[in-house]
Parts: structure tokens; C-alpha cells; sequence
């Protein structure tokens, strides 16, 4: 329940940045999920639901945005988007890699309903 502690700590951000007065007018929590963050997104809202049910937040939907896997690679600068996470550059096989994107998990945007 790997998720339920990160829907947790979301719910956090939320309310950081919105007043006492907002959160109950929040319609939706844009979140953004790499595809090398270990997130099951279907679970992150799951329990995003289940733990905003009833609360100041109960009419908020989190949206998730997938943000694809993304490589550079060091040696000959190729840089790759793979829907499989690799740590090797697919074209020298070099392994002095950097995440260019791919591992965030993060509160995008708020949508609070007008009045
Ligand atoms: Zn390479």
C-alpha cells in the first residue's frame, strides 16, 4: 500500500497551497506520474478516493498525467523515450545515463471551482 502514503502526502501539498476556504472547492488535483516512479496510477487514485470520501476534499478528482520514460545518454548524447524503464543507452549501450524525465511524481495543478 505503497500508494496510500503517497495520496497521503498529496493531499498534504494540497492543503499547503490552498486557504482553509478553498479546500472544500477544489475540483481536481492534476498529478503528474512517471513511468519510472513506481506509481500505479490506478492505486494512487484509488486511495486518493478513499481518503478524501467525506472530507473537505470529498468533491476533488485527482487526474493523473502520465509523463513517459525519458534517457540522455552521456557517451554519444542519444537521447531515448521508452515505455520500458532502461538504465542502458539503446544505441552505444553505455550506461553514463541521465533521467531526463520519467521518475516525478508531483501536484501539477489545482483546479478550485469559482465561487
Ligand atoms: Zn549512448
Amino acid at each position: 500500500m505503497h500508494e496510500l502514503s503517497l495520496a497521503q502526502n498529496i493531499i498534504e501539498t494540497v492543503k499547503q497551497n490552498v486557504t482553509a476556504d478553498e479546500l472544500t472547492k477544489v475540483r481536481e488535483v492534476i498529478v503528474e506520474v512517471g513511468a519510472f516512479s513506481g506509481v500505479v496510477a490506478d492505486s494512487l487514485k484509488f486511495s486518493f478516493e478513499a481518503i478524501t470520501s467525506g472530507t473537505e476534499l470529498n468533491d476533488a478528482v485527482m487526474t493523473i498525467v502520465d509523463i513517459p520514460f525519458c534517457l540522455k545518454c552521456n557517451d554519444c548524447g542519444n537521447e531515448t523515450s521508452t515505455e520500458i524503464p532502461m538504465l542502458l543507452c539503446s544505441i552505444c549501450g553505455s550506461s553514463n545515463t541521465q533521467i531526463l524525465s520519467g521518475d516525478e511524481l508531483r501536484v501539477k495543478e489545482l483546479k478550485i471551482a469559482e465561487e
